[in-house]
C-alpha cells in the first residue's frame, strides 16, 4: 500500500490529474469515498465546455478554462466520450444588455477566444432561430461545446487505470499523519494508504481534507445550482448553448442542448450551508421557467422529465486555489473548483503535474503510455446496417433494455465489466433510465443484469453504494 502519489477525490479534477500522472513512472493511487467515480459535483452540472470570455485571464480559473477548452478535441479522439462544439451565444434584449455583451466580447478577444463575434439581431436569429424575436443582438463563441460529464470522468479514470494508476473506492479519508517522510492516510473503516505526495481534489470537502493534513485553513462555500431536464421531443431544443447577459456572481440561467439530445434549463446559484443539500424547489422551477421563456418562448414545464441540483465548491476569492501547500509537506491543494471546473479539468491535470515538478517529484515519461481506451458501441448511434452486424456478433445488442434511450443489454454488461456496479454507475455509463420514463420500465431489468454479472444478491445491489439499497424483497425467480 505504498505509493508515490495519492490523489484524494475522483471527480473530474482528480480524474484528470490521475490520467496526466499515468504518463509518468509513478505509483499513483486515486482515492474516492463513494462507490463509483464522478458521484460528487462532477455528475451534477450543466455539461458545458465554456468558451473563455466570461472572466478575465487574470483569474487562474479563466486561464485554465481557455487552455482546457482547447484540449477537448484531442481528448475525445483518444477517449471517445460524447462531446460536440455546438457553440455558445449570449442573447441581449436591451441596449443596456448589448453594452455588457460588448464588454464580454472585449474580454473574450483579450483572452484569445477563437472565432468570437458580436452579432446583429439578424445574425443571432439566423444561428439560433428558436430565440425570442425580441432579441436585439448578442455574442457568438463557436468554440464552446457540450459534453456528457460523467462519461468524460469515467473515460479519464479508465485511461488512467489502463496505464497503471490504482483506484480505491469506498475509502473515506478521515485521518493523516506524516511519518518518516511519507503520509499515512487512514479511512473511516481503518484502511491505510501510504504516499509520498498527496493531492487534495476533494471538491466540497477540500477544506476538511486540508484540515486533516494540517494544511491551510479555508472554507468551501457550497453554491447550489438547480437544473431541469427536458424531454428530447421538446420543440425548444436549441442549436447553441444560450446564455443570458450575466449579472452578479453567476453566469445566469442557461438553455442547454445536451450532447445526447435532451435539453436542460438552469442552473440557479444559491449559497447553502449543507454540503449534501441537493433538493430542488417549486419556487426555483417557476423562476427558471419564467426566465427561460423570455429567451426561448417554446420552453414548457410540460416537457420536464426530471430535476436535480449540484453544489459548486466555491471559495470566497471566487477563484480556483491550486498550489503547493505552504504548511503541509508534499501536499498540493486543488480547491475552490467551481465553474468552469469541468472545462478547465484537462488543464488542471497539466498544472498539477508542474507543481509536482516544483516539489522535486521525479517525473520520467513512460515509453509505453497508451492514450486510447476501447470505445463501447452504442445502439442508439448505429445505422440499421451496423446494428444488424453487431447483433449477429453479440445477440445481447439486440435486447433493448432501456427503450427511451435505446440501451442494450450488451452495453449494461460492458458497464459492469468496467467496474460500474451500482444502478447510478450503470445509468451514467449507459444512459439507462435517463429518458422520459426515468427508469420506470427498465430499472428492474437493469438490476437483474447487475445481479447476474456481479453475483450480488437482491439486497446487495444499491443505487449509489453504502446504504442506498433498492430492493427489499427478491425479484421473481431470483435468489
Ligand atoms: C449546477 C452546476 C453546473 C455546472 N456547470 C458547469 C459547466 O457547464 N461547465 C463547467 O466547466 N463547470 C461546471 N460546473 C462546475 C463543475 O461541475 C465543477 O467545477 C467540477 O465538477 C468539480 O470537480 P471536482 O473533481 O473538483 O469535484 P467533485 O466532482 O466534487 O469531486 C470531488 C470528489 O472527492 C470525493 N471526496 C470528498 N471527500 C472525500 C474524502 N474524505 N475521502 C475520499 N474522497 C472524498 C467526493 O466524493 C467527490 O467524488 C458546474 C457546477 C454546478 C454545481
Amino acid at each position: 500500500m505504498k505509493y508515490d502519489i495519492a490523489i484524494i477525490g475522483a471527480g473530474v479534477s482528480g480524474a484528470s490529474i490521475a490520467r496526466k500522472l499515468s504518463q509518468y513512472n509513478l505509483k499513483t493511487i486515486l482515492i474516492e469515498k463513494e462507490a463509483d467515480v464522478s458521484f460528487g459535483t462532477s455528475k451534477a452540472n450543466s455539461g458545458i465546455v465554456h468558451a473563455g470570455f466570461h472572466t478575465s485571464w487574470k483569474y487562474l480559473k479563466s486561464r485554465l478554462e481557455i487552455q482546457g477548452n482547447l484540449m477537448f478535441d484531442g481528448l475525445q479522439r483518444e477517449l471517445g466520450f460524447p462531446f460536440r462544439r455546438c457553440g455558445i451565444i449570449v442573447a441581449a434584449f436591451s441596449e443596456e444588455e448589448l453594452k455588457h455583451v460588448q464588454e464580454l466580447y472585449r474580454q473574450g478577444v483579450e483572452n484569445g477566444v477563437i472565432g468570437i463575434e458580436i452579432c446583429s439581431r439578424e445574425r443571432i436569429l439566423d444561428i439560433e432561430p428558436k430565440l425570442n424575436p425580441d432579441v436585439i443582438g448578442g455574442l457568438h463563441a463557436p468554440n464552446g461545446g457540450i459534453i456528457e460529464p460523467y462519461r468524460f470522468v469515467f473515460s479519464l479514470v479508465e485511461s488512467a487505470l489502463k496505464n497503471g494508476v490504482e483506484l480505491f473506492l469506498n475509502f473515506k479519508v478521515e485521518k493523516a499523519v506524516r511519518s518518516r517522510g511519507t503520509w499515512m492516510i487512514s479511512s473511516d473503516d481503518g484502511q491505510i494508504v501510504e504516499a509520498d505526495y498527496v493531492i487534495n481534489a476533494a471538491g466540497l470537502y477540500a477544506d476538511s481534507i486540508s484540515a486533516i493534513f494540517n494544511a491551510e485553513l479555508f472554507k468551501i462555500i457550497p453554491r447550489k445550482g438547480e437544473e431541469y431536464l427536458l424531454d428530447r421531443m421538446s420543440p425548444a431544443y436549441p442549436n447553441k448553448v444560450i446564455f443570458p447577459v450575466p449579472s452578479g456572481k453567476s453566469k445566469g440561467t442557461l438553455i442547454i442542448p445536451t450532447v445526447e439530445g435532451t435539453m436542460m434549463v438552469g442552473p440557479t446559484a444559491e449559497e447553502v450551508e449543507d454540503k449534501e443539500d441537493t433538493s430542488t424547489s417549486t419556487e426555483q422551477l417557476n423562476r427558471i421557467f419564467d426566465f427561460s421563456r423570455r429567451i426561448i418562448p417554446s420552453i414548457s414545464e410540460r416537457d420536464i422529465i426530471t430535476s436535480f441540483a449540484g453544489l459548486r465548491p466555491a471559495l470566497e476569492s471566487g477563484d480556483f486555489y491550486i498550489d503547493v501547500s505552504q504548511k503541509a509537506e508534499n501536499f498540493i491543494q486543488v480547491a475552490g473548483i467551481q465553474s468552469p471546473g469541468l472545462t478547465a479539468a484537462p488543464a488542471i491535470g497539466d498544472y498539477v503535474k508542474d507543481l509536482l515538478k516544483k516539489l522535486d517529484c521525479s517525473l520520467i515519461e513512460k515509453k509505453n503510455w497508451d492514450p486510447f481506451i476501447d470505445k463501447v458501441p452504442r445502439m442508439r448511434n448505429l445505422s440499421h446496417y451496423e446494428s444488424e452486424k453487431i447483433v449477429k456478433e453479440n445477440p445481447q445488442y439486440g435486447n433493448i433494455i432501456c427503450r427511451c434511450e435505446k440501451v442494450s443489454e450488451a452495453e449494461i454488461v460492458e458497464a459492469v465489466k468496467r467496474g460500474h456496479s451500482t444502478l447510478d454507475g450503470v445509468k451514467f455509463f449507459t444512459r439507462t433510465g435517463m429518458g422520459r420514463c426515468q427508469g420506470g420500465f427498465c430499472t428492474y431489468k437493469t438490476i437483474k443484469i447487475i445481479m447476474r454479472e456481479t453475483g450480488l444478491s437482491y439486497n446487495q445491489v444499491t443505487k449509489r453504494g453504502r446504504n442506498s439499497k433498492v430492493l427489499m424483497r427478491k425479484l421473481g425467480g431470483d435468489s
